[in-house]
């Protein structure tokens, strides 16, 4: 799949644990347009996986990526982004810069994901969280065009997600 990202834009990557996301990020994008809720967990108190400081790490998160579009640069959101409710502030965030926003949906199997999941070293992930990850992205694929996301890329297997070239556009 050919995806086209306008130059100055807001990406937000959304998929459940495990599927490819930070992979994708670190292959299509340069490491500081990437802003992902795990390195700022990591900023705010050395553990990128302590889900007590969530909170502040998404602040940062908000205000990097506020200061990035303020000053014209393409932001990539690292985070899972499976609820309307997260996908919902970044979106108004976009909106005040006049950027617009693209979303590239990382849909795999939730056995794909369970699986990567357990063979990784960084991370302890259980399948539960996976699952209601999945269910939350379900519930809300329809509804994203009317969030204010311009452009929705949907990848259904590993096999796409590695296909995909990215071209950026004027
Ligand atoms: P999280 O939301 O937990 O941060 P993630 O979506 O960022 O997860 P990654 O960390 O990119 O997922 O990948 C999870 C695991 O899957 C890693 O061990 C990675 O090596 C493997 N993986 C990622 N992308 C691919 C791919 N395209 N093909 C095969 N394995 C992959
Ligand atoms: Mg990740």
């Amino acid at each position: 799949m050919k995806i086209d990202i306008p130059e100055f834009a807001l990406v937000l990557l959304v998929g459940a644990s495990g599927t490819g996301k930070s992979s994708f990020a670190a292959r299509h994008f340069r490491p500081t347009e990437v802003i992902s809720s795990d390195a700022m967990r990591g900023w705010v108190c050395d553990d990128e996986s302590d889900q007590a400081a969530t909170p502040d790490a998404f602040a940062m998160l908000h205000a990097l990526a506020r200061t990035r579009l303020r000053n014209r640069r393409l932001t990539v959101i690292d985070a899972t982004n499976v609820q309307p409710a997260a996908r919902k502030s970044l979106v108004a965030l976009a909106r005040e810069a006049h950027a617009l926003v693209v979303a590239i949906v990382f849909d795999l199997p939730e056995a794909v994901a369970v699986a990567r999941n357990a063979g990784r070293a960084d991370r302890a992930i259980n399948a539960g969280v996976v699952s209601r990850q999945m269910r939350d992205l379900h519930r809300g694929l329809r509804g994203m065009r009317s969030e204010g996301i311009r452009y929705t890329h949907v990848l259904h297997t590993a096999a796409e997600v590695d296909a995909v070239t990215l071209t950026r556009t004027r």
